[in-house]
């Protein structure tokens, strides 16, 4: 089988923890090399943000990272893209008469790409499964600002994806029920299928190393969060938090070291978005901007050096459809703080695997943080729970799934084109 991967915004290979690049990245990146090994050859498509950069990237085995042009060869932002979709379409239909493939199905990432897949599959007869990471709906229900307010524009091709796409993949039964409850979409079209976490990178390991190779203090109480600076992650209810933790403890004060990951480091004040702009003035507000520390975005493969050091790892987003940086916290046996929404919210059973509190409530979250900090049995009790927990989203059993579903659409796929070819021929 052949797969035309869809990632027109952002690249599998974008810093993770920036602006655009996330959970969604990692995804397609892993679900390809599961692919890949298992036979099936992946094409990744991307919009080329660099002017020469290779057009094709061997990434694993079987997968390719095509980069193809689609406008200017720069950063820009993803509104903009939708007026340079026609050419990126033209492009991937170029690259692959020019390679002499063809694909047996479309799998495509986040509305834009889902607007591409709909367009392809017109000429390629190709199914499309298709996958949202986020819906635009949700983000606007916990938006705060103009500036996060989704447009209609993209509420209304969501739409249209749910209605024409072959199968659509929902990470959890909370983001199929909000398809059908916001877009009307028929829950007999959407499949729900977790996403994956690589328990080889990720698992359990030894504290003090990890902590050592951070340069954190042995006993420096560390509470880390890792996330994309942007409104929706909540970090602003961890640094209230932290303030009132200081507040019940003075004696804390100096061993308290709240560790945001992501965005931008202290250094790179020029380059900090507005969301950091706004987090660095709470926290000098509050008066805790020594424990409150931008260490900016990581490679992935530090990040089990945060979650193994860590005390506590908070997860205070206001929606997250899976929420994947708090399941690989669980595969390291962190004890995880998690808001009480979306994706989070069924990942963690709550006292058993981790502790939920609604989102936004600082005072829950503090109330949360402080108890881990004070009972140790519940602390190891959570720990040990968490990464079992997390065994269970194991790539390989997520990828077999997925295969399934490939099949699936495919069958029906073929017995549509071929009943069209008996009406057309009677
Ligand atoms: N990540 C990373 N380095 C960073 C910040 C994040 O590698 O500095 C990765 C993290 O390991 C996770 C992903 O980015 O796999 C974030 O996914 P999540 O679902 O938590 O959030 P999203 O960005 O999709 O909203």
């Amino acid at each position: 089988m052949r797969v035309a991967m869809l990632s027109v915004h952002s690249s599998p290979l974008a810093r993770l923890g920036s602006k655009e690049a996330g959970g969604m990245n990692v995804y397609v990146r892993e679900l390809a090399r599961e692919l890949g090994q298992r036979g099936i050859l992946v094409d990744i498509f991307t919009r080329s943000q660099e002017r020469d950069a290779p057009t094709i990237v061997p990434l694993s085995r079987g997968v390719r990272l095509i980069n193809l042009h689609a406008g200017p060869a720069a950063p820009y932002d993803k509104y903009q893209l939708l007026t340079y979709l026609p050419e990126f379409v033209s492009r991937v239909r170029c690259f692959a008469d020019g390679e002499d493939v063809s694909y047996d199905l479309i799998h495509s990432h986040y509305w834009l790409s889902g607007k591409v897949a709909l367009a392809l599959r017109r000429v390629w007869q190709a199914p499309v499964v298709h996958m949202f990471h986020t819906l635009g709906a949700m983000k606007n229900r916990v938006a705060r600002s103009a500036e996060e307010v989704e447009t209609i524009h993209r509420i209304a091709i969501e739409r249209r994806l749910l209605h024409e796409v072959d199968a659509v993949v929902a990470a959890t039964p909370l983001d199929r029920a909000q398809m059908v409850w916001h877009y009307g979409a028929d829950p007999g079209r959407i499949r729900v299928i977790p996403c994956g976490v690589d328990l080889q990178r990720f698992q359990p390991g030894d504290r003090n190393a990890a902590r050592t190779a951070l340069g954190i203090a042995d006993d420096a109480i560390m509470v880390v969060c890792v996330g994309r600076m942007e409104p929706l992650k909540g970090m602003d209810a961890l640094i209230r938090a932290t303030a009132r933790l200081i507040d019940h403890h003075p004696e804390w004060r100096d061993r308290l070291q709240v560790v945001l990951v992501g965005g931008e480091d202290e250094t790179q004040t020029a380059q900090w978005n507005s969301e950091q702009r706004r987090l660095d003035h709470l926290r000098q507000l509050l008066g805790v901007r020594s424990q409150v520390r931008f260490v900016g975005t990581q490679p992935q493969e530090r990040l089990p050096h945060y979650y193994v050091a860590a005390d506590v790892v908070a997860a205070p987003s206001h929606y997250e459809s899976f929420g994947l940086a708090a399941l690989e916290a669980l595969a390291c046996g962190a004890v995880v703080v998690a808001s009480n929404v979306g994706g989070l919210a069924l990942t963690i059973e709550d006292r058993r695997s981790g502790l939920l509190f609604p989102p936004d409530n600082d005072a829950a979250l503090a109330a949360h943080i402080e108890r881990i900090l004070t009972d140790e049995d519940l602390a190891a009790r959570l720990r040990s729970a968490a990464a079992q927990r997390a065994a269970e989203y194991s790539w390989p059993t997520i990828t077999r799934r997925i295969i399934a579903l490939y099949e699936d659409v495919k069958t029906a796929n073929a017995a549509f084109w071929s009943a069209r070819r008996l009406v057309r021929v009677s």
